[in-house]
């Protein structure tokens, strides 16, 4: 066993730290407030020292270090929420170097690869995922939008719903990898595609936006489509096969999203560490008192704990991609649903503790601590798979499925 990066992806992170610190941190406020807040210069930057090109093969402009796909995106999502804590920037990116790079890179033909991937890694599009609908969206095999064969083209028809980055990739050109029923007689088992869909080629395609409570410089959104052809080549994995293709993205994109979750922890108890440091009561600073320094001993454990089982997990996916047969998804499906369950409940509560350890300071926003709040609640309510959804997976393994109702 390793438990340390190599000298490579050591470099990597520091670069990513320190891109961060100068450049990201002090304008997280400004990312936050602004609609469409993340701001072009920081995108190319990011591209510029690999953070969008760590998932996509050097073959189609990336840097991807094969092999180790997921454990960089890792790094490039902690480090980049320790600097934005709103999570509008993290997301951003961690849907597009996961769904986009890591996703396509895997699923998609030659044609589409060398279309789509150069313009992720360079930063010039977004990406993402449409999966949820009106009706909901943990119960993923429920979906009703139907992406139906007519010779070389698939004809849509239906809705998506709270859908991220649905202004970006309209803005900035991109799209998502997107979900649908191929063939409703066949259900999960051969009844579900993958298409990469870029609203801005298509025609029929209309969205609209949600005024959320977080994560206010990303847009979240949906989709309509009317009789909207999607060309065949654009198919992402086999057709038919789509449902388990999806699920196998989630296991990366829950990956991406606990770092999300673990960068914004880690920073709002460094910053409640410092406070505590500095901030005297009844002539003594604030970290002698154990009510307050046992709190944080006790965030900081399940952050570290965390860490290990995150870097474990994404360890797991890549070999199982670059070592067929070493894991199979049923043995990473629990480890993931741990870190997706953890990470968002320890990034609210981190938050929460670090407000309190403020005091009055930590309620205003001249303190990033409520952006951190707010974004990461994204992630309890919700997006990539409800807390409840990561249980159930959790709880199969402990039992079986056979004794545990979906
Ligand atoms: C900010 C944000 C961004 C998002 N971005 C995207 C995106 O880019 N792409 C995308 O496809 N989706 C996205 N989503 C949607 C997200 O995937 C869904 O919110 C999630 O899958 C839950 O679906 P739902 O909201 O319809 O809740 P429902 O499925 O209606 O569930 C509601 C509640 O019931 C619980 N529940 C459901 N079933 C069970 C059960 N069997 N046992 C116990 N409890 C249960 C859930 O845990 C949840 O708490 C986003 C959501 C948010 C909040």
């Amino acid at each position: 066993m390793e438990y340390r990066l190599s000298k490579e992806h050591e470099l990597f992170k520091r670069a990513v730290r320190e891109y961060c610190e100068k450049n990201v941190a002090p304008r997280s406020r400004e990312i936050d407030e602004k609609e469409n807040g993340i701001p072009d210069d920081i995108i190319k930057g990011l591209a510029d020292i690999g953070v969008f090109g760590c998932t996509v093969p050097e073959k189609y402009g990336g840097c991807a270090m094969p092999g180790e796909e997921t454990q960089y995106a890792l790094t490039a999502i902690h480090e980049l929420a320790r600097a934005e804590l709103s999570m509008s920037l993290p997301v951003y990116t961690l849907l597009t170097i996961g769904w986009g790079g890591e996703f396509i890179a895997l699923y998609g033909n030659e044609e589409t690869k060398k279309e789509i991937l150069p313009k992720l890694a360079s930063g010039e599009w977004s990406w993402g995922i449409c999966a949820t609908e009106p009706g909901g969206g943990s119960d993923v095999a429920a979906i009703k939008t139907q992406a139906i064969r007519k010779g070389n083209k698939f004809i849509v028809n239906g809705e998506k719903a709270y859908i991220s980055q649905v202004k970006e990739c309209q803005k900035r050109g991109g799209g998502h990898s997107t979900l649908f029923v191929s063939d409703p007689a066949k259900g999960v088992k051969g009844g579900m595609s993958m298409l990469a869909v870029k609203p801005n080629d298509c025609k029929g395609v209309t969205s609209s936006v949600y005024k959320d409570m977080g994560r206010m410089g990303l847009s979240t959104g949906g989709f309509r489509y009317k009789d909207t052809e999607v060309p065949d080549k654009y198919l992402l994995g086999q057709e038919g096969k789509g449902f388990y293709a999806c699920m196998e993205g989630f296991n990366v994109a829950r990956v991406v999203v606990a770092a999300a979750c673990l960068g914004g922890a880690e920073r709002t108890i460094e910053i409640a560490a410092e406070y505590a440091k500095q901030r005297k009561a009844f002539g003594r600073p604030l970290s002698k008192f154990q009510g307050i320094s046992f709190d944080l001993a006790d965030l900081y454990t399940q952050l570290d704990l965390l860490k290990t089982q995150l870097m474990r997990g994404a360890w797991m996916i890549d070999k199982y991609y670059s070592e067929p047969g070493s894991f199979t998804q049923k043995q990473i499906n629990p480890i993931i649903a741990e870190c997706k369950w953890l990470a968002p409940q320890l990034a609210v509560e981190a938050a929460k503790r670090a407000i309190m350890i403020l005091g009055a300071f930590g309620y205003t926003k001249e303190s990033p601590l409520e952006m951190a709040m707010r974004g990461a609640m994204s992630y309890v309510s919700g997006a990539e798979g409800a807390a409840n959804i990561m249980k159930i997976i959790i709880a199969r393994d402990i039992f079986g499925s056979e004794f545990v109702d979906k």
